[in-house]
């Protein structure tokens, strides 16, 4: 999509543009351990690509997530962490992911983003 600085992009445009291309230091990981469906994450993105409605069982559109991270701030049961993009994995609604282990190197990357 053409874009002119200072323009305004139609409403619905969002769709259009596959954000999750701007993801590149890190992406959310659902833990789907301590989920209480409160919902907030899907609430609180700004893409608006999250989705579920069971415990457990949200899960992010990676085509639209821009691993901005507010999902992970706002879980109030810490079940969603941030973790490097090259460790990315699929989220599959109501499965508890192994945790890669992440080595100082990569945790300091990711604290200074
Ligand atoms: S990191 Fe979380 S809040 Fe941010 S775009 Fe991705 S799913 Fe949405
Ligand atoms: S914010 Fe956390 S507890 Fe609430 S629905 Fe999302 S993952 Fe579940």
């Amino acid at each position: 999509m053409k874009m002119t600085l200072g323009a305004v992009a139609k409403s619905g445009t969002a769709r259009a543009n596959k954000t999750g291309s701007w993801r590149t230091i890190r992406r959310p990981l659902f833990l789907h351990v301590g989920c209480t469906a409160c919902n907030l994450c899907s609430l609180s993105c700004p893409e608006g690509c999250i989705s579920g409605s069971t415990k457990n069982m949200y899960c992010p559109d990676f085509d639209f997530c821009k691993g901005c991270g507010v999902c992970a701030t706002v879980c109030p049961t810490h079940d969603i962490e941030m973790i490097p993009e090259e460790h990315g994995k699929d989220c599959v609604p109501g499965v508890a992911p192994l945790k890669a282990p992440y080595n100082d190197c990569e945790i300091k990357k990711m604290s200074s983003s």
